[in-house]
This record gives C-alpha cells, structure tokens and sequence, in this order.
C-alpha cells in the first residue's frame, strides 16, 4: 500500500456539483473511505435530505433520528450526532435524513442562516478529543442554503464531473458562485480538485470530456480517473463503500488512486493550483 501524507492541519473539503447524479456521494464516499483506510481519521458530513452518503457508508438514519439537521437548529452538537462507519474504526459521520428538506425554510430568517455548520464544524473540531485529519462534506444537487452552509465551512471544493455530454454545462454557474461565497463569506475557499467520474475508456466521449476539462483546469483536475463500474453502483445497496464491498476491483483502486493524489496535494500546492476570486 501506498504511503498517504497526513495533512499538518484538518483538511476541509465540501464536494458539490448542482447536477444530481454526477457521483458526488460516490466520491464523498469512497474517497473519504480510501483516506480512512490508509490510517487517516476521517469525518463525513451527510448535508443531502436523501441521506444517500449515510446509507452507503452503512450509517443508521432516517426521520426523528438524531441527525445534521439538529445540529444546523442548535439542538444537538456534532459530538452528539455522529457515529462511526463499521467498516472504518476512523472514519465518522454525521448523517442526514429527509427532515434537513426543512432545514433551509427554517433558518432561512436567521441572521446567522449561512454559517450554521461552519459554527458547529468549528466548536466541534476545537472540543473534539480526536484530531480529524480530514472532513468532507456531501453537498445535495443544488445551489441553495445547505450548500452555501457547506461552502462556508470549508476551505476546499472538490467538484466531480461525470464524463457525458453535457459534463460542463453548469460548471461556470457553480463556479460563479463559490466566487461569490469566497467574495462575501469565505475569503479562504479554493476549488482544490475536480474528479472525473463513470468514465469509459470505450468511448472517445469519456476521453473528450476528460480533455476538455483538463484544458480549462489543468492542475486542477486529478489524473486519475473514476471507471462505471457495476461493482460501484451496487455498493450502496449492501450499505457499504466500494473500497469495502469490493476491495480489489477497478472502482476501488480508481477511487484509492484518486484519495492518494487528493492526500498529495500540500497546503501550499492548494494555494498554487486554486481558482482564485476573479480567475473564473
Ligand atoms: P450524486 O450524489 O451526484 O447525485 P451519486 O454518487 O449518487 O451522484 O451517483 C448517481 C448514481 O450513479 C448512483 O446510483 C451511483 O451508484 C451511480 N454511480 C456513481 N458513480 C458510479 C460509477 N463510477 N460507476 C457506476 N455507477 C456509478
Ligand atoms: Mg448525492
């Protein structure tokens, strides 16, 4: 196995794309999975009402329980919240359920509506007896209240991009708006990584893509990869990660891969290769 370089200070990265179905709770994950497996301590934030992230990762949630969604209100803290994935002794997550759908109507008043999770996120990793070495953050398919949430708690984007047709349209909507949020919110966001996802190498479509992407965001986008594989897809409905149910397989090696490169970029690189305000 690899060596993965632990990051000097906790690493916050928000995956999102406003596309639904691109592979952001694939990549949120199995990237957050591959981390925890090579020794990392690792949280996961389920910010999607589907609660898709917490299923895969083999989380109990669901209406009533104890979830995100307490903690966005204040009435439960992230140390109350979390649980730990059974497959992954370091990776926890905090899961969501289709009551966070009332999250943003709730809050929406709120002066402080746009930094609920940045405040919790914060208290939390400063309280915490743990030293997480990395949290991610599962966006839903939009541009809305939990996903600027997101976007003002971390300090990372990672943006997966599924090589089809339209792999780019909306990209420069989202971009568009993480500059807003770092210009009025959050003057650290980076969009650190973009991760090509259900690439097929039999196409020249997947590769067109690839090309494509690469060329508006050369040292952004990682080398490596994510194959459509049937081993990926099915992974969720055994509750488990890819990197779990089927260790030895293309997806699981793609998206170890991609964790490595993600674990290889030092802060100072991030500073390099960042899409700063005004450069979109
Ligand atoms: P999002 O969170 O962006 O909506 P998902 O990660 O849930 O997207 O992926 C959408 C669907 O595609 C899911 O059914 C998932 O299992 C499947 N999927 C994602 N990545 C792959 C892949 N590399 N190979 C095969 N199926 C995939
Ligand atoms: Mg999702």
């Amino acid at each position: 196995q690899a060596v993965f370089p632990k990051p000097e200070r906790t690493r916050l990265i928000a995956v999102a794309n406003q596309k639904g179905g691109v592979g952001k709770t694939t990549t949120t994950v199995n990237i957050s999975a591959a981390l925890a497996l090579a020794g990392a301590r690792v949280l996961v934030i389920d910010m999607d009402p589907q609660g898709n992230a917490s299923t895969a990762l083999g989380i109990v949630h669901g209406s009533g329980l104890p979830s995100v969604y307490d903690v966005l209100e204040g009435r439960l803290s992230i140390e109350q919240v979390k649980q730990t994935c059974p497959d992954f002794a370091t990776l926890d997550v905090v899961p969501a359920s289709i009551d966070l759908s009332g999250a943003e109507l709730e809050v929406a008043d709120s002066p402080n509506r746009n930094n609920l999770l940045d405040t919790a996120l914060s208290t939390f990793l400063e309280q915490s007896e743990q030293h997480y070495d990395y949290v991610f953050i599962d966006c839903p398919p939009s541009l809305g209240l939990l996903v600027i949430n997101a976007m003002c708690a971390v300090n990372e984007m990672l943006i997966p991009i599924q090589a089809e047709y339209y792999a780019l349209e909306g990209l420069g909507q989202l971009i568009h708006t993480i500059g807003l949020v770092q210009e009025h919110f959050n003057s650290t966001l980076l969009v650190s990584t973009m991760l090509v996802t259900m690439f097929d190498r039999r196409t020249l479509l997947s590769r067109e893509v690839y090309d494509e992407v690469k060329q508006h965001y050369p040292s952004i986008v990682l080398d490596t990869t994510i194959p459509r594989t049937v081993k990926i897809a099915e992974a969720p409905s055994f509750s488990k990660s890819v990197i779990a149910y089927d260790p030895q397989g293309m997806g699981a090696t793609s998206y170890r891969e991609a964790a490595l490169e993600i674990a290889k970029r030092s802060a100072q690189a991030l500073e390099a290769i960042a899409i700063k305000r005004g450069e979109h």
